[in-house]
Parts: C-alpha cells; sequence; structure tokens
C-alpha cells in the first residue's frame, strides 16, 4: 500500500528526514514512535505530500505521488489523515462535517452521503450527534468526527498524527477502541502516537525513529522486550 525509497526531508539547512525507506502492506497497521522532534510529523505529511520530499520516491498503491505527472489531489484524496487538533469545520453540523468532501471531491449525491455519513456516526459511537456543532462536542467526541469524517471519503489508507496528545486521559480510550476497530476491519494504517499500550497491543509492527533516520523496525514484542538500540532503550526508560 506505501513504498519509500531513500526519503530526504530538509527545511532550509535543517535535514530533518535522512534517508527513509520503509514499506506498508495493505492491512497493515504501523505505529511510529521517537522523541519529539524526530521528524515522526514530517514523515507522515510526506506520506499525503502535505510536504514535498526533498529527495526520494513514494508509492501510494502503486502510485508515485513524487512522479510529477501524478495527480497528487487525486491520490491524497484516497488517504484519510487525522490530527492531534482535529480540523473540523466549526460553521458546519457534524453531519455535514462528513458530507461536505464526499460531495464535493466526490460529487457523491447529498442523500447518499447523509446515509454514509450516519453509518460512520454509528459506528464511532455519535449517532445523536449529528445536528451539533464541533464547539459543542468533547475533544473525545470531536475527535471520532474527525475520523469518520476521513472515513466518510472511502480511504485507502489512514494517517494518524498524535490522534489522542490533546485529550483529556479519561477521553483517550474512547478514540483508541475506535482506531482498534479499524485496525480489525483490516483499515491499512500509519499511526504516530505515545500510546506505548496501544502500540503493543494494535500495532503490526514498530518504527522508531530518531534524527530522521528509522533505527528500529520490528515486531512490537521485539521492539518492546528487546530494542536493538540503545537509543530505542533510553526512550523507552523515559516513557515507561
Ligand atoms: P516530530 O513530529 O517527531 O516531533 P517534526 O516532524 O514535527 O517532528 O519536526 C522535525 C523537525 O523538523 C523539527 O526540527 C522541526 O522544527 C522541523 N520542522 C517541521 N516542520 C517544519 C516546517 N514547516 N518548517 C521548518 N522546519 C520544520
Ligand atoms: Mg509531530
Amino acid at each position: 500500500m506505501i513504498k519509500v525509497e531513500h526519503l530526504h526531508k530538509q527545511f532550509g539547512h535543517n535535514e530533518v528526514l535522512k534517508d527513509i525507506s520503509t514499506e506498508v502492506g495493505k492491512g497493515e497497521v504501523v505505529v511510529v514512535i521517537g522523541p519529539s522532534g524526530s521528524g515522526k510529523s514530517t514523515f507522515l505529511r510526506c506520506l499525503n505530500f502535505l510536504e514535498e520530499p526533498t529527495k526520494g520516491r513514494i508509492w501510494i498503491d502503486g502510485e508515485e505521488i513524487t512522479d510529477k505527472k501524478t495527480n497528487v489531489m487525486k491520490v491524497r484524496s484516497e488517504i484519510g489523515m487525522v490530527f492531534q487538533h482535529f480540523h473540523l469545520f466549526p460553521h458546519k453540523r457534524v453531519l455535514d462535517n462528513l458530507t461536505y468532501a464526499p460531495m464535493k471531491v466526490k460529487k457523491m449525491n447529498r442523500q447518499t452521503a447523509e446515509e454514509k455519513a450516519r453509518e460512520l456516526l454509528r459506528k464511532v459511537g455519535l449517532t445523536e450527534k449529528e445536528e451539533a456543532y464541533p464547539d459543542s462536542l468533547s475533544g473525545g467526541q470531536k475527535q471520532r468526527v474527525a475520523i469518520a469524517r476521513a472515513l466518510a471519503m472511502e480511504p485507502k489508507l489512514m494517517l494518524f498524527d498524535e490522534p489522542t496528545s490533546a485529550l483529556d486521559p479519561e477521553m483517550v480510550k474512547e478514540v483508541l477502541n475506535v482506531m482498534k476497530d479499524l485496525a480489525q476491519i483490516g483499515m491499512t494504517m500509519v499511526i504516530v502516537t505515545h500510546e506505548m499500550g496501544f502500540a503493543r497491543e494494535v500495532a503490526d509492527r514498530v518504527l522508531f525513529l530518531d534524527g530522521g533516520k528509522i533505527l528500529e523496525d520490528s515486531t512490537p514484542d521485539e521492539f518492546f522486550s528487546r530494542p536493538k538500540t540503545t537509543r530505542a532503550q533510553d526512550f523507552l526508560d523515559k516513557v515507561l
């Protein structure tokens, strides 16, 4: 589903990603872990071309988004992205947050879009909130709306950048549970998170990023019990 070859990203003289190569298979759940500033967000943003790589090539489901001839908007519309700070449309009701992109980008008719939206709201446990405005929701509810909104575009894969980092502790679980459900139905996901319990339970693979490089690419069991590098060991000592 994703192939990354020798990806480099520089901001000015700051080389943030240094020769990243990896692949993510269809249905795989990959958790990206690493210290602040290690390049995790930049890596995710390169995957959907929110950041343009300085060097290297990226394929999404066989289409090379780093090829100048590729329609980036089209490929991006097939990738769901969920951010730490939700990014909902504040002036739209929850239901309209979900129907907007499918109607505008996919030219779905309103009735079909609303039927799909209601089905997704049911899946994330927010059926009763379709008329609500984002401001009236809790952080956990907002993030579940954001996930449902991404899913409304029927993405081939989902990228999550610290989806629970801005939430009060009691709301973390409801969001992680929605992500767990997605993993179970075979959604391909790349997830940046500091939720180590979740990573251990749900990830097929853990990538440990430090200083813009992938230092470890292991199963969660290997990573948490027998990290190969002292950098990862030091990191785990601090967070666990
Ligand atoms: P992480 O998500 O792991 O905390 P980031 O990918 O956000 O790390 O940032 C990695 C480095 O890239 C940091 O040094 C950050 O300051 C820098 N950086 C990120 N985005 C930009 C940008 N748009 N312009 C300049 N520097 C950036
Ligand atoms: Mg980040």
